[in-house]
């Protein structure tokens, strides 16, 4: 199986041609090796157009879905960025080639260390991952200027809102468990939000303090 190849179609078939513009979005979906993020028996299937199984019940999201949250946050290079759900560690290696700094949370300890040594074994060395409830931030390292969450959520974390710095932006499924819509929040001044909706969508659950019951 020819992976780079692979690759370079997933971009140009399933995310280029569905209108991802953000031509460093496209490099970063072309250089990390999504198929590394997944077990052995998965990593033909990587480069297809749907989200892939990643143990413990959860999953590695669909490529586009990546892509396209990712162009929602307007990354420049100079953000400290906050994701919940970790999982494989896939985003957070996007996430980590396109921002200055990376904070990840996972609330499942064997998937957090899985995504470590994965993320460790590339050149991904801003990326830190933590173990906790991520429905409560990671205040210690805020503000960030960018928020992204990869679990469904049934409204947005306070506690999100308020360590995203003013002009960042949050990307965040929120709806029933079965469907979601993204939101993308804009923070316009110390409580001051502008919220715009785009693709449906369905993620796994996020579950916490203020996420879903377990
Ligand atoms: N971004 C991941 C996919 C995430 S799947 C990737 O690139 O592979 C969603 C993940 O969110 C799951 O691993 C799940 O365990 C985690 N999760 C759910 N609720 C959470 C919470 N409150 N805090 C941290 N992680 C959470």
């Amino acid at each position: 199986m020819n992976f780079d190849q692979a690759r370079r179609e997933m971009v140009s078939r399933q995310i280029a041609a569905r209108g991802v513009r953000d031509q460093r979005v496209l490099a970063a979906l072309e250089q990390v090796p999504r198929h590394l993020f997944l077990s052995e028996i998965q990593q033909a299937a990587a480069y297809g157009d749907h989200p892939l199984p990643i143990g413990e019940g959860q999953t590695i999201s669909q490529p586009f879905m990546v892509a396209s949250m990712t162009e929602a946050l307007g990354l420049t290079g100079s953000e400290k960025i906050l994701e919940i759900g970790t999982g494989s560690g896939y985003q957070a290696a996007v996430l980590a080639v396109l921002a200055r700094q990376v904070v990840s949370i996972e609330r499942i300890l064997s998937l957090a260390e899985k995504a470590r040594a994965r993320l460790k074994s590339l050149p991904a060395d801003n990326v830190v991952v933590h173990v906790g409830d991520g429905t409560l931030g990671w205040p210690d390292s805020g503000p960030y200027q960018g928020i992204m969450v990869t679990a469904g959520a049934p409204a947005t974390p306070k506690p999100l809102l308020a360590q995203l710095d003013i002009g960042g932006r949050l990307v965040i499924p929120v709806g029933s468990r079965s469907s979601q819509v993204i939101e993308i929040h804009t923070k316009t001044g110390i409580d001051s939000y502008s919220i715009r909706k785009d693709t449906a969508c369905r993620f796994v659950d996020l579950i916490g303090r203020h996420g879903w019951e377990c």
